[in-house]
């Protein structure tokens, strides 16, 4: 289904938790957070019922996210009912891949395709730092994992925090000459809770990409130049892998948005970095039919903004980004 500007809307981003085994100082404060209480979140079979009604308005790709999705102890459940909704043909998840170990293999055998690894350096100080529960260790046995059990083409996310993992720009980018995955910085953005370092330690995707170019040589770009998904990808001469870069604040990508973005208590976000939300968990537990969850997605649908607004300085008060699913 086409939005109101002429957008195709067919990815939805659902949040499973707002709990994460990581407190990355740009992503949730150290203390004092409370959690939506296990009740409050979407069961499986609820969730089931929501991908049902997206999957008849249009929506075709699911991404899993969070919080960290993998703490869900029903994440195998989770994985293979809503692989087998009829109509979802990419079922994928981004995850700092630590539980990847215990379960990479469950979750394929259950029907997930890939999954997107958020880790922010390669170098074991700058992610005590900045992951802070992070250990470089528990990321890389993570990858492994992923690439054993064939959860590929893998991506790699990192968030560039000036002062804090300045230098995994270009160590990142590096691993992309011997290994074939997709090593994607995105750019930090100003959410409720850890506003002040968003916007201080901000570094802007050019920035990056000439730290890289400087030390490593040209990114040819591919695709034309034109947005792959929600990035702009490049490679290194003679790589085996792709530079990505995810660029909402400097060159926002809101004309081709495609997505929405289910919180774990079951609200719907039409726009990430937008505070309106159009609630159907009370819709799917006051005994609301599918056709009421299709009738919910397509007012979300028509309703959904034509962009952000941080450029007029409105920020996303009321979610953290883990609260929304990252
Ligand atoms: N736990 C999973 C993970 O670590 O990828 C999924 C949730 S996490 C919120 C998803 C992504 O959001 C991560 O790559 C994280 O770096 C990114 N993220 C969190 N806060 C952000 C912010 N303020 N600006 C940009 N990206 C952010």
């Amino acid at each position: 289904m086409k939005d109101s500007y002429g957008r195709e809307i067919n990815y939805l981003r659902i949040s499973l938790t707002d709990r994460c085994n990581l407190r990355c100082v740009y992503c949730m404060p150290m203390h004092g957070l409370t959690f939506v209480p296990n009740k409050e979140l979407l069961t499986a079979a609820e969730l089931e019922k929501v991908v049902r009604a997206a999957v008849a308005v249009g929506f075709h790709k699911v991404r899993l996210t969070g919080g960290e999705p993998t703490l869900r102890q029903d994440i195998v459940e989770i994985v293979r009912r809503l692989a087998n909704v009829e109509g979802v043909d990419q079922l994928v998840m981004t995850t700092n891949g630590y539980r990847l170990p215990y379960i990479a293999q469950d979750l394929v055998d259950a029907g997930l395709k890939r999954v997107n690894i958020h880790v922010d350096s390669l170098n074991k100080e700058a992610i005590a730092k900045l992951m802070r529960l992070g250990t470089y260790d528990k990321a890389w046995a993570g990858i492994e994992a992923a690439e054993q059990a064939g959860l590929t083409p893998l991506k790699l996310n990192a968030v560039i925090t000036r002062g804090y993992n300045d230098e995994a720009a270009v160590e990142m980018a590096a691993l992309t000459l011997k290994k074939p995955w997709q090593i994607r910085f995105i750019e930090l953005m100003p959410f409720a809770g850890p506003t002040e370092i968003q916007l201080e330690h901000y570094v802007s995707s050019d920035e990056i990409k000439d730290w890289i170019e400087a030390k490593l040589g040209p990114l040819f770009p591919l695709n034309e130049g034109d947005l792959d998904g929600e990035a702009r990808v490049y490679r290194l001469a003679g790589a085996e892998g792709t530079v990505g870069f995810i660029s909402p604040i400097s060159n926002p990508y809101c004309d081709d948005c495609n997505r929405m973005r289910l919180t774990s208590d079951g609200r719907l976000r039409m726009c990430l970095l937008s505070d309106k939300e159009i609630n159907f968990r009370d819709t799917l537990r006051g005994g609301g039919t599918h056709q009421d969850l299709v009738a919910l997605f397509e007012r979300a649908i028509r309703a959904k903004p034509v962009g952000h607004s941080l450029k007029h300085g409105i920020y996303p008060e009321t979610r953290t980004m883990s609260q929304i699913g990252g």
